[in-house]
């Protein structure tokens, strides 16, 4: 595996062979992936972890990988849900984590330039500390690193006003395989042919590896308050969302739960059957006042009646709590959430649909799902599933058919089958779905000139090319 090598191309110190270190980077946060290890079965480690300082130090690694054939797979902070990471021991693990510093905060232009392997959440306490924020929120904000969120595509709780990680990024520095730095982005917006920063933007380390990230900043907002109100179904629900957004209101969190997931997650706030709509107002306090004003028409209007807004100020103090796959493991159950989108007039068929093809999993205890990210031609959803089968062998079979189900009744509908977890090797061989066939080959084409070789994070993203 050239690891002697590899010590002329890095310095020795970022290169560790510790076995500890190599089980700690087997897979991420993949719940198959932690399904097999709790059942005692070998998982694959890298052959060597390399935690590179500098954009130079990562080419330098690039270059020595491109030489000698070797595959490298970069890891943010392993956060991933989708089995992004599948190292295997002739493969170098590329871990960014010590590549974590602010470079610059720009507080005229609010521009915040960091290296990628920085926890999202130290990021923006540096540019709290100045009156500012990134304005992404992913509810893993703590264990990912903002590398990782242009990687995935990853969007934040505040994302109805705010944007996804691709409205937020200014710039991305991008090492190619063949060590080469490019600089994606340039200007507030350009017209310079088309946007580069989209190779990198959701390639799950497939294109290249992201060194640097220049986000644009927002000012913290002058006010912030909380309303919540009930929906008597969740068809309801969406027709007072999509009225909110069309008028143009833009509360940066609206959540829509069903009254399964009132049940579970709110039950101090249960009314009959209803679902539950959380918001969260932020912004100059005339415009909140306004925009509270007008909601409570809308709500009223369309029949929904106010909740305690106690509810979503409860939910802003637990939003990020992040919960283990073993002790779910434990308790006998395989649970996962799986994240789509629609059009209005899509996603109330997708709700019912996917929630039967769910419940028609043997052993499923649990099907329900919230809205949390809205835009003005439709919505995403957020599934959960569990399934507690007795047998714990079966546990990743009725993993996969949830998930098939799920996805097939998506796209059955006209959704998309991925709103903001990114693909890994959970979703690749769904890709067709969203991509089209035409898309998919695209895709590949677009890998093959990048990474010619084929050594970054192989087997990630794209089916294997036999199936599509
Ligand atoms: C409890 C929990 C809650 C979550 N909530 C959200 C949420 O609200 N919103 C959301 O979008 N996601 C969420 N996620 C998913 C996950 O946190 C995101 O996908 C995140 O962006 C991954 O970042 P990471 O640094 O951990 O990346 P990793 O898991 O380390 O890597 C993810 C993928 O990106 C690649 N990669 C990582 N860094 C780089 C780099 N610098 N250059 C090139 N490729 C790279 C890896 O090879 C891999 O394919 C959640 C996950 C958990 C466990």
């Amino acid at each position: 595996m050239h690891i002697e090598k590899l010590a002329n191309a890095i310095d020795p110190e970022r290169v560790s062979v510790d076995a500890e270190d190599l089980d700690a980077h087997r897979f991420d946060r993949w719940c198959l992936k932690h399904w097999q290890d709790w059942q005692g079965e070998t998982l694959p480690t890298p052959g060597c972890v390399v935690r590179p300082e500098s954009t130079e130090e990562v080419q330098a690694l690039m270059r020595h990988a491109t030489e000698h054939g070797i595959a490298v797979i970069p890891w943010g902070l392993g956060s991933g849900v989708c089995g992004g990471i599948e190292p295997s021991d002739d493969q170098i693990l590329l871990d960014m984590s010590a590549m974590n510093q602010v470079i610059e905060i720009d507080e005229e232009n609010l521009l915040l330039t960091v290296q990628a392997g920085i926890n999202g959440l130290v990021a923006e306490e540096a540019v709290a500390e100045r009156g500012l924020t990134m304005g992404h929120w992913p509810q893993s904000i703590g264990i990912s690193s903002v590398g990782g969120w242009v990687s995935t595509r990853a969007s934040g709780q505040f994302s109805t006003a705010y944007g996804n990680i691709e409205d937020i990024v200014y710039t991305i520095d991008f090492v190619l395989a063949n060590g080469e730095k490019v600089t994606l982005g340039k200007a507030p917006r350009a017209a310079s042919g088309p946007d580069l920063r989209h190779l990198a933007l959701g390639a799950e380390g497939t294109h290249g590896v992201v060194t640097s990230v220049t986000l644009s900043l927002r000012r913290q907002p002058e006010s912030r308050q909380f309303s919540a109100w009930y929906c008597a179904d969740m068809a309801t629900g969406f027709r007072a969302q999509r009225e909110i957004i069309q008028q143009d209101w833009k509360p940066p969190v609206m959540r829509q739960y069903d009254a399964s997931e009132v049940a579970r997650l709110f039950p101090d706030h249960e009314r009959d059957d209803s679902g539950l709509i959380l918001l969260v107002h932020e912004g100059p306090a005339g415009r909140v006042e306004a925009e509270m004003h007008a909601i409570q028409d809308i709500m009223a209007g369309l029949g929904l009646a106010a909740a305690d807004a106690a509810a979503a100020a409860n939910w802003m103090g637990h939003r990020n709590n992040v919960p283990e796959w073993r002790d779910l493991l434990d308790q006998g159950l395989i649970a996962d959430t799986i994240e789509v989108s629609g059009s209005w007039s899509q996603i109330d068929t997708i709700y019912h649909n996917v929630v039967a093809a769910l419940k028609a999993v043997p052993d499923c205890v649990n099907a329900s799902a919230h809205s949390s990210h809205v835009y003005r031609s439709g919505i995403n959803l957020y599934f959960t599933f569990a399934c507690m089968p007795g047998d714990t062998q079966v546990m990743g079979d009725r993993y996969l058919e949830s998930w098939d189900r799920a996805l097939t009744a998506t796209a059955q509908a006209g959704g998309g089958i991925a709103h903001h977890h990114g693909s890994g090797r959970l979703r690749r061989d769904y890709l067709h779905h969203d991509l089209g066939e035409g898309g998919v080959t695209l895709l590949r084409t677009v890998k093959n000139a990048l990474d010619p070789q084929g050594i970054l994070n192989p087997g990630n993203l794209l089916p294997p090319q036999s199936d599509h």
